[in-house]
């Protein structure tokens, strides 16, 4: 079995190929090539963390494994990452342990490259201006990930705690040449925005529908559970929906649970999940006023698809540490 860290995950995963692998996963998905359990979840009692197993099979190329990872909001700011785990990898002719993946740059580098892939399918063509709300782990690679998609030059950041901030407004403007600003309010930086990304760990709503300008797309990546929003009632009402996957979007996150349970949407409001739109079995942005959002929850067929790629290109390069764990029948002297 191949153990492959977070150092090797991150080099063997560039964010560009990873856009393109998100583009043929989601076409996969969208044409019934994998199997998808919508993960298990245990929240830990009396805290926002949680647990999550999340495994998966895609016919092409034959992937098989899980992700296992904790969502610890609180590690935000510790030396703790908010998200860590494993994604395991199994062969599927013979069902031997691959490879062992670290999570969290896994989850980084596909949550954000599949944002790219929204955005690529659902922004305007011209779309420049950039808002980011939030400065974790997710709003850095946003900003990578939809300067590849989109000729982003400016950007205005919003996030609780300015100094993060002021973090990811430094990157824009050293690696990305970007003109960027922090905003004093969400309102502020999202208000005439091309593209909002929403990558925050928050449980009641951040963004407000009556901000939001005509034409702008929205990545909501940020709330995954029930019990978390990002999004107002008003903000999912005003917007055309699309998804990573209906059945996910339906069970999982307050950002749609709640305009459901309110009846202010239907679950035909859903437009399309993005891998139908890149098939051409949905329809994309319209005219250059709609207001687009894609709701993102993170699905494990990013997970294995990602980890696949890398698990390929470590054996190509010799990376990773090779670890015999049993399981193989070993020969009888
Ligand atoms: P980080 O812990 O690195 O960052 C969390 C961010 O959320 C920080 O910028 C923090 O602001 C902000 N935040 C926390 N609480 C609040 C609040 N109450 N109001 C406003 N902002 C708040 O997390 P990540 O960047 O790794 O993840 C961000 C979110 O995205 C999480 O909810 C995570 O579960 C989700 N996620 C979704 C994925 C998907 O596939 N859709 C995959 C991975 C993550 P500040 O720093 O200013 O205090």
């Amino acid at each position: 079995m191949l153990i492959l860290d977070q150092q090797a995950v991150t080099d063997l995963l560039p964010m560009r190929e990873c856009i393109d692998l998100m583009v043929s996963t989601l076409s996969a998905l969208a044409r019934g090539e994998t199997i998808l359990p919508l993960r298990t979840v245990v929240l830990i009692p009396d805290t926002n963390d949680a647990f999550a197993v999340m495994p998966a099979y895609i016919a092409s190329p034959k992937t098989m494994g899980a992700k296992i990872i904790t969502v610890y909001p609180g590690n935000h700011g510790t030396q703790y990452d908010s998200h860590q785990g494993a994604v395991l990898l199994f062969d599927p002719n013979n069902g031997s342990l691959a490879a062992l993946l670290d999570a969290t740059s896994v989850t980084t580098i596909r949550t954000a490259a599949v944002s790219a892939v929204a955005t690529w399918l659902l922004a305007r063509q011209s779309a420049s201006s950039l808002a980011i709300v939030g400065a974790g782990v997710q709003a850095h690679a946003h900003l990578e990930a939809m300067c590849a998609v989109r000729p982003i030059t400016s950007l205005r950041v919003w996030s609780r705690t300015a100094a993060n901030a002021e973090r990811l407004i430094d990157v824009a403007r050293s690696k990305f040449n970007l003109d960027a600003s922090f905003a004093p309010s969400c309102a502020d930086a999202v208000r005439d925005a091309d593209i909002v990304c929403t990558t925050t760990s928050a449980r009641a709503p951040v963004l407000f529908g009556e901000w939001l300008t005509p034409g702008t797309h929205i990545n909501a990546i940020g709330a995954s559970q029930r019990s978390a929003r990002e999004l107002d009632t008003q903000c999912v009402v005003r917007s055309r929906l699309y998804v990573d996957r209906r059945e996910s979007a339906l069970k999982e996150p307050g950002d749609t649970l709640v305009p459901l349970e309110e009846g202010a949407i239907t679950p035909d409001h859903i437009v399309a999940e993005i891998g139908e739109v890149a098939i051409g079995r949905g329809e994309g942005r319209r005219d250059e006023r709609e207001i687009t959002l894609f709701k993102s929850l993170g699905l494990a067929i990013e997970d294995l698809a990602a980890a696949s790629y890398v698990y390929d290109a470590a054996r190509r390069a010799g990376a990773g540490v090779e670890v015999e764990l049993g399981g193989a029948r070993l020969e009888a002297h």
